[in-house]
């Protein structure tokens, strides 16, 4: 069954392949190694987890999704865009695992092409950058807005994952008042921080009213790409980017940590903990005082 999806694989995608990757020079071990994989956590909504493609449609609203899942439950591109049925409009945490196929006879823009389209509008760019001086059009790129931080790419084949903190623009009486941001990190490696989104749709993005949500769209550029566990949380706008939970953390629970979704976890906080006993210490050496003094004077 694997050589019969490496078949349609080859067609699909001209050479490509998650074979051996020979002839590639690999530039650290841990490039070949795959990235987690981080299934949903509780709450979160699960647009995909290696079943089914129900949290998908087309691109155009109609036509069947060409998308399959492959026999180890991997989503790969064919046969046009897809875009999620839900369509978000808060504050986000996008997590997104894929792969590119190794392509060694192709270039450029043609070589494990994909994307992921915060809203239908803002490509986080899905390519085989490996090893290069990444562009904004290179994986990791928030597609001709702005270059990856550094190249945080795995080799072709193995799998890789943005998680993706998004706030949406903010719009006042139809005007513009406040730009996107993004903040993206890449297999674990901060890629974008805060990054400002200063077009309202990317290349080949779904466009329309930018003040609106929109769905988290799938590119289909012609090459088998996968995907596999794909999750959104949504934020509230105070916890957006961890804010509140951040300045809390620096106001003294040096034990806390912020989840992904920016809420902070007391989990681990003893100093907190130790201040609660020691407020219910003094609270009920007070009451115990009192009690004392009123049958003292019975
Ligand atoms: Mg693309």
């Amino acid at each position: 069954m694997h050589s019969f999806t490496l078949c349609l694989a080859l067609l699909a995608g001209g050479q490509a392949s998650y074979g051996p990757l020979d002839g590639l020079k690999i530039l650290k071990a841990a490039d070949t190694q795959d990235h987690p994989g981080t299934p949903a956590p509780a709450g979160a909504v699960v647009l995909f987890d290696g079943k089914s493609t129900e949290a998908f449609q087309h691109r155009d609203g109609k036509s069947p999704i060409g998308w399959k899942v492959t026999p180890e439950g991997f989503l790969e591109v064919k046969g046009g865009d897809i875009v999620t049925k839900e369509k978000f409009s808060t504050p986000m945490h996008l997590h997104v695992e894929f792969r590119v196929p190794y392509m060694p006879k192709a270039s450029g823009q043609g070589r494990g092409n994909s994307g992921v389209y915060v809203q239908g509008r803002y490509e986080v760019q899905v390519l085989d950058s490996y090893g290069l001086d990444s562009k904004d059009n290179d994986c990791g790129g928030i597609y001709g807005v702005a270059k990856p931080l550094v190249n945080a790419c795995k080799a072709p084949t193995v799998w890789q994952a943005y998680d993706i903190d998004f706030t949406p623009p903010v719009f006042e009486g139809g005007k513009k008042v406040k730009e996107g941001v993004i903040t993206v990190k890449q297999n674990g490696v901060t890629i974008h921080d805060q990054q400002k989104i200063t077009k309202d749709n990317t290349t080949a993005g779904l466009g329309g009213n930018p003040a609106e949500g929109g769905p988290i769209l799938l590119q289909d550029h012609g090459n088998p790409v996968q995907y596999r566990n794909i999750w959104v949380v949504k934020k509230t706008k105070a916890a957006a980017d961890g804010g509140n939970a951040r300045e809390e953390k620096l106001a003294g629970n040096p034990g806390s940590t912020v989840t992904p979704a920016g809420f902070l976890d007391r989990g681990n906080d003893e100093g907190m903990i130790r201040r609660v006993k020691d407020r219910i210490e003094d609270r009920s050496q007070n009451l115990l005082g009192k009690l004392r003094n009123r049958l003292r004077g019975r």
